[in-house]
C-alpha cells in the first residue's frame, strides 16, 4: 500500500496527490469497509460534502460504507433531509478498524475528537479540505485553500472516479457550496463557484426551496433566543485599533428556556456580525461547565485565523473558531488582545 500514500503533507496538491487518491479508493472501496469522517459540530459543507461523496461511492457499487462526524448524535434540523443522512452512524457504532478513511473539511485531525484514532488503523487515508491552516494529516491530502467549500474538492474528486453527478449528489454539494460561501455572498464566489453551482442547479435542484429549509427557517422559539442574544450584545468601538468588535454568548440555559436545541446557536454569528461599527464579531456560545464554542468574524480588517490559531483553533482568515473557557467576559478579554496583533493590511 505505500505507493498509495505519496501525498506531500503540507504541500499542494498534485496531480499525483490526485490520482493517488483515486487508486486509494478503487482498491479498497469495492470490498472493504469505507468510513467517512467530518468535523464536530458539523456544517453545511461538512455534512454536504461527506454525504454527496457516500452517493457518489454508492453510485459506483460502494455497500460497506459509514459516515459520521464525533460527538453526540444529533443531526442538525436544516440538514434532517439531505439526501443520504440514512448512512450516517453515530460514533459508537463505527467500525473499529475500517480499511479506507476519508475526512471532510476537518483542517487538523483534532477536528475529528476521538475518531481521529481510526486514520492510524485504515490501509488509507485521504484527507478533503480547504482550510490553509491544514497541515496535512492523511496518507493522502487533496487540501485546496482556493476552493471555496470542501464540496468543490469532492466534486473533483468524484468526476475524476467517473460517476456522474445526480440530483441527491448534486442537492449536498450545493448546500455545501452554498453554506461555504455565505449563499454566494462572499468574496470566495468567484465564477468558478457558478459554474460549479449551475452544474448542481442543472441536475433539477430548487434553490430556493433548499436555501428555504436550510437557512431561513427556524423555530419561534429561536427567534425569540435570537432576540435575547442580541440584545445582550456589546459593541467596543475602539478594539482592533479603531475597527470595531461586536461580541454576545448564548448558554446552555438559554436555549433550555426556550426549549431550543444546540444547533441554533450557530446561525446567530449572521446577525451579529452585520453590526455596521465593528469589523470583528464574536458569538461565545456554551458548549459545557465555563467551556464555550467561539465563532469568529471579521470583515476583513483582522485575520481571525490567527487569533483562533494562537487559541488553540483555526478556520480561514476571516471566519474561525476555537474552544474557549472561563467567563464570557474572559473569553472576549482574550480575544480582544489577540486582534490587535494580527490586524490585516488595509488597502
Ligand atoms: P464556525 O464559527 O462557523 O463554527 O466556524 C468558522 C470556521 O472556523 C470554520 O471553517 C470552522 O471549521 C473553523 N473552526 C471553528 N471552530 C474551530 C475549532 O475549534 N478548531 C479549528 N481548527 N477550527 C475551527
Ligand atoms: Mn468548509
Amino acid at each position: 500500500m505505500t505507493e498509495l500514500a505519496t501525498s506531500r503533507p503540507g504541500g499542494e496538491t498534485t496531480d499525483s496527490d490526485w490520482s493517488a487518491a483515486v487508486a486509494a479508493i478503487r482498491e479498497l472501496a469495492p470490498t472493504g469497509r469505507v468510513l467517512l469522517i467530518c468535523h464536530v459540530n458539523p456544517d453545511g459543507d461538512a455534512l454536504g460534502s461527506m454525504l454527496g461523496f457516500a452517493l457518489g461511492l454508492r453510485r459506483l457499487g460502494v455497500t460497506r460504507l459509514q459516515a459520521t462526524f464525533p460527538g453526540a448524535f444529533e443531526v442538525p434540523e436544516p440538514f434532517v433531509e439531505l439526501p443520504g443522512v440514512d448512512l450516517l452512524v453515530p460514533e459508537s457504532e463505527v467500525w473499529p478498524d475500517p480499511d479506507l478513511v476519508i475526512t471532510f473539511d476537518a483542517a487538523a485531525s483534532s477536528r475529528l475528537g476521538d475518531l481521529a484514532g481510526r486514520l492510524a488503523r485504515a490501509r488509507a487515508t485521504v484527507v478533503l479540505d480547504h482550510h490553509a491552516s491544514n497541515a496535512g494529516f492523511g496518507g493522502i491530502n487533496l487540501v485546496d485553500p482556493q476552493a471555496a467549500a470542501t464540496s468543490v474538492v469532492a466534486e473533483e474528486l468524484l468526476a475524476r472516479l467517473d460517476v456522474p453527478l445526480d440530483p441527491q449528489i448534486a442537492e449536498c454539494l450545493y448546500v455545501a457550496l452554498a453554506t461555504d460561501t455565505g449563499s454566494f455572498k462572499f468574496d470566495m464566489t468567484t465564477p468558478r463557484v457558478h459554474e460549479m453551482a449551475a452544474r448542481l442547479i442543472a441536475t433539477g435542484l430548487r434553490p430556493g426551496e433548499i436555501s428555504r429549509r436550510t437557512f431561513d427557517t427556524r423555530p419561534f422559539g429561536a427567534v425569540k433566543l435570537f432576540a435575547e442574544v442580541l440584545a445582550r450584545a456589546e459593541l467596543e468601538p475602539a478594539a482592533a485599533a479603531g475597527h470595531g468588535l461586536v461580541w454576545t454568548y448564548v448558554t446552555q440555559d438559554d436555549l433550555a428556556r426556550h426549549g431550543q436545541r444546540a444547533y441554533v446557536m450557530d446561525a446567530l454569528i449572521d446577525p451579529v456580525r452585520t453590526v455596521a461599527e465593528a469589523d470583528v464579531a464574536v458569538l461565545i456560545k456554551e458548549t459545557g461547565d465555563r467551556t464555550w464554542a467561539v465563532s469568529l468574524r471579521s470583515k476583513g480588517a483582522v485575520d481571525v485565523s490567527a487569533v483562533a490559531v494562537a487559541l488553540g483553533g483555526g478556520g480561514h482568515r476571516l471566519a474561525a473558531g476555537y474552544t474557549g473557557h472561563g467567563t464570557p467576559a474572559e473569553v472576549v478579554a482574550g480575544v480582544r488582545e489577540l486582534v490587535e496583533q494580527h490586524l490585516l493590511p488595509q488597502g
